[in-house]
């Protein structure tokens, strides 16, 4: 089996090949951009591409002892890095633990790929020890950093990658892919947009009970808006929820509000709360671990008083 390039990452993998061809690969590459849009996929996709061992080829083989290996996800020179638990710090030891063997010769005689995903997870400590594998890089190594927001990686990170920035792809290729990949046109139309047009994530939606807890999430919101459920009551039913996925969910809803049912009626207590909904998300994300009662409890309050101030 070979691990293919999603349709919308053509024109990077192709400058990653002539790369390759021409010997220009640098040791490092930051891929960046939004969360589900397969950005991890494009990564793997280039480590099996330097590991397979057939000639000339645009893509991995898939068949030869190395893409073997690495479909059994035994290939030793290829190594990924990623958080112990979702949401947790990648720390320094494991960090260090990789550096050492990027510096050892690969033991299948190639190329040794490791890819840190994602990348904005390591600690601090974390990052300065890649910092020095950065400076000192040996021949044959390609470190790939896979983050959905690079501006949290130091500056001297960043500047030591070459930097391959993914956009969310053009509807219409999502949707052609998500069909392709679901065989449910119906469902991919309907799912993308709530995923806000990344393809991975709208997949995850359909494969998981994800999308069915988004919905509940915006029946509540929606309920808490026409006065039918209390801030407070609301607030207790979001505690055990994954802050951050659910700030996001409640940004898209309202950007959906404003650009549909809205539209007509701009509403500018709407773009404050939405500002607020940044602030909260900054808040989760800072790591502080606001009481989650108290949060959700004022957000639906201000909630509540977008839609007071218009009734
Ligand atoms: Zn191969």
């Amino acid at each position: 089996m070979s691990a293919l390039p999603l349709p919308w990452h053509e024109d990077a993998w192709a400058s990653l090949n002539s790369s390759i061809d021409s010997g220009r690969l640098p040791h490092a590459v930051l891929i960046s951009g939004d969360q589900g849009i397969g950005k991890l996929r494009l990564a793997t996709a280039l480590a099996q591409r330097l590991i397979c061992s057939a000639e000339m080829v645009k893509y991995a083989c898939g068949t030869c002892k190395t893409c073997n290996l690495f479909s059994a996800g035994s290939h030793p020179d290829i190594t990924y890095l990623e958080p112990e638990e979702k949401g947790k710090a990648i720390k320094i030891d494991p960090v260090r633990k990789l550096c050492e063997s990027l510096s050892k010769t690969a033991q299948q005689g190639g190329w040794k790929v490791a890819i840190i995903a994602p990348a904005e997870a390591m600690n601090i400590n974390a990052a300065n020890a890649l910092l020095k594998n950065l400076e000192e890089p040996q021949s044959k190594t390609l470190l790939i950093l896979v983050s959905h927001r690079p501006s949290r990686l130091s500056a001297t990170i960043r500047s030591r990658c070459q930097k391959l920035s993914m956009p969310t792809p053009e509807a219409d290729i999502a949707l052609q892919w998500l069909t392709d990949v679901t065989n449910d046109r119906i469902a991919a139309e309907q799912v993308l947009p709530l995923a806000g047009g990344r393809p991975l994530l709208a997949l995850d939606y359909l494969q998981s009970d994800n999308l069915e807890q988004r919905r509940q999430f915006e029946t509540l919101v929606a309920e808490v808006a026409d006065g039918s459920l209390s801030p407070l009551v609301a607030a207790q039913q979001c505690q055990k929820l994954d802050g951050e996925q659910s700030i996001d969910w409640f940004s898209r809803y309202i950007h959906r509000l404003a650009t549909t049912e809205l539209a007509d009626k701009p509403n500018t207590a709407l773009f404050g709360f939405s500002d607020k909904l940044l602030l909260a998300r900054n808040w989760i994300l800072s790591g502080n671990n606001p009481n989650p009662q108290m949060l959700w409890e004022e957000l639906f309050m201000d909630w509540v008083m977008v839609f007071k101030a218009r009734r």
